[in-house]
């Protein structure tokens, strides 16, 4: 993957800055410097023109006797020009030896309009000449000629100048630049992010800041209520090892004792296998216990994955009736299994399933009188769902009682769950086996007539 290039902020903004002052320095030093030139330039060229006509004036008025006396200015020239363009005299050269000047632009605007002017540049570049050219009353034309510097030139001698103030610029640009980046971003350094709208910020940013203070504050109640989540889960964790810890002393006991008794000779003979009957059955009900513990700490760990599959909901009861026929027949409890035509089927985890139906219609025989009945309701409801009802004759659970049954180790009479075999948790893992298959738990119960506890399958949980 492509690794995003970091930025710096401050960097940033200092080259822009220093760009942004050299720029505009640049510029502003360029448009002074050309204006500067272009206006002495015009005023100058004013000055040399209004010469040119006293010149050209004075020469109508004293000819030939005026030039002769007259004493140019260094880098000026005067000529005098014939109408023919036929130089008549030159304030430098001998006028014999120039050529004819009808063919010069100046002199050529003169003789047509009464003035002419043109610019010549020599061969170096550096240098110009500037003519002015005036026609005169008898036709002739009088040229005022003036050798300046280029701009080029001028700005050739202007280098030394021109670095030397660009220097000077640069390190002001930079110092500049320094500081205004590091004042626009220690503000937003300072923000303290564990309570962003302490100090106060850019404008800008406030919806950033108002956005980091609500995580935060949501971030902070995710982690109260985690954390009393875990404190719950602890507590719940300690009085489950505490109940197990109970749950197993009490059987561990009773062998124990028995077999202490049997060991010392206590026991008369024909009492000996009465006294292993009881060891035997002690031992059985921490078989059952010791399985339920690793039934339900295995639905805890939810890290184990567990297999989902299609379950046919009617052959699970068929199968858990016929397990659990021997006991009923003892009880003198009738099975009865009510199922309709074609219950779809459901995605759920076959032997979890097993056991929901399994601990609640033991429970339905259990908690029966003899002669009762216990029926197993199997339909469709729904588009979507399969309800499971087990309905009892049995001795009922009192109200007080209804909303704690499924809780680890809740008895409603001790006593008798323990002599006919209970662990206490059966229900706890219908409640886990509901919680998996997402299903909807209900518990319905009148004291002395009955219990009816209806699960209702999603065909399909969401999570899958
Ligand atoms: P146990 O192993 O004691 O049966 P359960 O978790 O299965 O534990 O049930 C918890 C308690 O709920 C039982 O001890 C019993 O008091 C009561 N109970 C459960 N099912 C029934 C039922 N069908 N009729 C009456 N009481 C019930």
């Amino acid at each position: 993957m492509k690794k995003a290039r970091r930025m710096r902020m401050q960097s940033k903004i200092f080259r822009g800055s220093l760009f942004t002052t050299l720029v505009a320095a640049i510029l502003c030093a360029g448009i002074c410097v050309g204006y500067s030139y272009c206006s002495i330039s015009l005023e100058s060229r004013k000055n040399l023109r209004a010469e040119a006509r006293n010149i050209a004036w004075a020469v109508e008025l004293g000819g030939q006797e005026y030039l002769q006396g007259v004493e140019p200015e260094p880098k000026s020239r005067i000529t005098w020009i014939g109408p023919q363009g036929e130089v008549l005299f030159d304030t430098d050269v001998q006028p014999e030896r120039l050529d004819n000047h009808k063919k010069r632009d100046e002199v050529i605007k003169a003789l047509e309009t009464g003035y002419g002017e043109s610019i010549r540049h020599s061969n170096t570049l550096d240098k110009q000449t500037l003519n002015f050219a005036v026609r005169i009353a008898d036709g002739s034309v009088v040229r005022f000629s003036v050798e300046t510097d280029t701009i080029l030139a001028i700005l050739q001698g202007a280098v030394p100048s021109i670095l030397g103030a660009l220097a000077l610029v640069t390190v002001l640009a930079l110092a500049m630049a320094a500081w205004t980046s590091r004042r626009i971003v220690e503000p937003i350094n300072r923000i303290d992010l564990q309570q962003p709208g302490k100090d106060r910020t850019y404008e800008e940013l406030e919806p950033l800041v108002r956005r980091i203070g609500s995580q935060n504050q949501q971030l902070q109640e995710q982690m109260d209520r985690l954390t009393r989540e875990h404190e719950k889960q602890d507590k719940f964790r300690r009085e489950f090892t505490a109940n197990v810890s109970h749950e197993l002393k009490t059987p561990l006991t009773s062998i124990s004792g028995f077999a202490e008794i049997i060991r010392d000779g206590l026991v008369r003979p024909e009492d000996v296998s009465r006294f292993a009957g009881n060891i035997y059955k002690e031992a059985q009900r921490l078989i059952i216990l010791v399985g339920d513990i690793i039934k339900i700490s295995r639905m805890d760990d939810k890290q184990i994955p567990v297999q989902r599959e299609q379950l046919d909901l009617h052959q699970l009861c068929e199968d858990v009736i016929e397990h659990l026929t021997p006991a009923a027949d003892q009880a003198g409890v009738e099975l009865i299994l009510k199922a309709e035509e074609q219950v779809p089927q459901i995605l759920g985890a076959r032997q979890i399933a097993d056991e929901m139906i399994y601990n609640l219609c033991d429970n339905a025989i259990k908690y029966n009188h003899p002669g009762g009945t216990v029926t197993i309701h199997l339909r469709r409801q729904g588009e979507n769902q399969v309800m499971l009802q087990v309905e009892d004759t049995g001795i009922g659970i009192p109200q007080e009682h209804q909303g704690r049954v499924f809780e680890r180790f809740y008895r409603v009479d001790k006593t008798r769950s323990k002599a006919i075999g209970g662990t206490g948790l059966g229900l706890s893992i219908v409640k886990h086996g509901a919680l998996f298959h997402e299903a909807a738990l209900d518990l319905s119960s009148v004291p002395g007539k009955g219990t009816t506890i209806t699960v209702v399958f999603p065909i399909k949980p969401k999570k899958e």
